[in-house]
C-alpha cells in the first residue's frame, strides 16, 4: 500500500475526527462545520471548497486521500428510474451501487465490502471472492456521490449490495451513526434496511445497538439441507437459531423483520417448501419478500416459473403470513447484484 492509500479519505473524518484535526492545526471550530457541509455536498476534491482558504486546502490535500471514489461506469435503465453505478475506490477496487427512484423517495442500495466471503452459490458477487471491507466513509460517499450526481436528496438506504454488512460490523455501525448524526448528513433509521445472510451473533449485537433499522434476513429455504446447499454459511447457524435471533431483534427494536426468499426452479419453490416456510413463521410479526431469482452466468440455479411463484405466495397468505413478490429492479441493466461489477472486471 502506498503513502496515499494509508491516509483516510475525506468522508472517513466524522465530527470527532475533524475536531481532533482542528485542534492539531489550531483552526476555529466553524471550519469543522464547513467541512461537514462539504461532505454532505459530496465534493471530490479540495478545489470545490470555495469558502476554504488555499493554504488550508493544500493541507487537506496532504492530510487525506482524494478522491473518495470516482464514477467508473453508469448504466441507466430504459424501463424504470434506476441507475446502476460502478465506482472506483482510491485503491483501484471497483464496487457497485444502485440508485432507485420510487414514488415514496430516492433509495440507494449500497455496497459494504469489496466482494464477499459468504460464498452463496447463486451470487455474482461471491464468484469474485473477497478483497476488503469498506470504511464507513466509503459507504457514506456512495450516498453523497449519487445525491450530488442526480441532484436529488437520498431518503432511503438499503445495505443490500455487494458484501455482508454484518461481516463488516464495526464500520457498518459507524456508518449508521454517521447517517443520523446532527453534524452533516441525516437520514432516518426507519428508512434504512440492512440485509444479512443470517449471522446470528451479529444480529443479536445489532439488536442491542438502539439503531432501529429494518432487518432483512436472506433465508431462501426453511429446510436446513436445502439452505446448506444454497448458502455455505447456513452450516454455521441452524435456521431455528436465526429465527430466534430475529425474534430477539423484534423484541428489542419493535421493528418487524423481513425474510428474503429467492425462488429457484424446483429447488425451493414447490408447495411443500411454502408449507415449511409457513410453519416456521406462523404467528410471527414478519414480512416475507419472495424474489424471483435473476439468472447469473456460471450459476447452476434457474429462476422459478410464474405459476410456481404465485402458488407459493398464495400458500403463505392462506397461512396468514404477510408476503409480497419483489421483482428485481433494472432488469435491462444486469439486474443481479454484483453482475455489472463482475462483467466489468472480467472484460478488463
Ligand atoms: S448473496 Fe450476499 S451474503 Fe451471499 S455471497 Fe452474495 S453478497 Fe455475500
Amino acid at each position: 500500500m502506498n503513502e496515499q492509500n494509508k491516509r483516510k479519505i475525506f468522508y472517513d473524518y466524522d465530527y470527532a475526527d475533524l475536531i481532533v484535526l482542528a485542534e492539531k492545526y489550531n483552526w476555529p471550530k466553524f471550519r469543522v462545520k464547513q467541512l461537514l457541509e462539504w461532505q454532505a455536498k459530496s465534493v471530490q476534491s479540495t478545489s470545490e471548497m470555495t469558502n476554504i482558504s488555499k493554504d488550508l486546502r493544500t493541507l487537506l490535500d496532504l492530510e487525506m486521500t482524494w478522491p473518495a471514489l470516482k464514477i467508473f461506469k453508469v448504466e441507466h435503465s430504459k424501463i424504470e428510474p434506476v441507475n446502476k453505478y460502478l465506482f472506483q475506490l482510491h485503491d483501484g477496487n471497483i464496487i457497485e451501487t444502485v440508485s432507485m427512484h420510487y414514488n415514496y423517495g430516492h433509495s440507494v442500495c449500497l455496497t459494504t465490502q469489496v466482494g464477499c466471503k459468504m460464498g452463496c452459490s447463486f451470487c455474482a458477487s461471491a464468484m469474485l471472492g473477497f478483497q476488503r471491507n469498506l470504511t464507513a466513509g466509503e459507504m457514506l460517499a456512495q450516498i453523497t456521490m449519487i445525491a450530488h450526481t442526480e441532484k436529488m436528496h437520498v431518503s432511503h438506504a438499503v445495505l443490500m449490495g455487494i458484501g455482508e454488512a454484518l461481516d463488516n460490523y464495526d464500520q457498518t455501525i459507524k456508518f449508521l451513526h454517521r447517517l443520523r448524526s446532527e453534524h452533516g448528513f441525516t437520514l432516518s433509521m426507519r428508512n434504512i434496511t440492512l440485509s444479512t445472510c443470517g449471522l446470528v451473533p451479529e444480529i443479536k449485537k445489532l439488536a442491542n445497538e438502539k439503531l432501529p433499522v429494518t432487518l432483512a434476513i436472506s433465508l431462501h429455504s426453511a429446510d436446513q439441507n436445502t439452505r446448506n446447499t444454497l448458502m455455505p454459511i447456513a452450516k454455521h447457524y441452524p435456521i431455528e437459531e436465526i429465527v430466534a435471533a430475529a425474534d430477539y431483534y423484534f423484541s428489542k427494536t419493535g421493528r418487524r423483520v423481513t425474510y428474503e426468499y429467492t425462488l429457484f426452479d424446483k429447488i425451493n419453490d414447490q408447495p411443500l417448501h411454502a408449507e415449511q416456510l409457513a410453519k416456521l413463521l406462523r404467528g410471527k410479526p414478519v414480512h416475507v419478500n419472495l424474489i424471483p431469482a435473476n439468472e447469473v452466468d456460471g450459476s447452476k440455479w434457474s429462476s422459478s416459473k410464474k405459476g410456481a411463484i404465485e402458488k407459493f405466495l398464495q400458500i403463505l397468505r392462506n397461512n396468514e403470513i404477510n408476503a409480497t413478490i419483489r421483482y428485481s429492479v433494472g432488469q435491462d441493466i444486469t439486474a443481479a447484484c454484483g453482475q455489472l461489477r463482475r462483467q466489468s472486471i472480467q472484460n478488463n
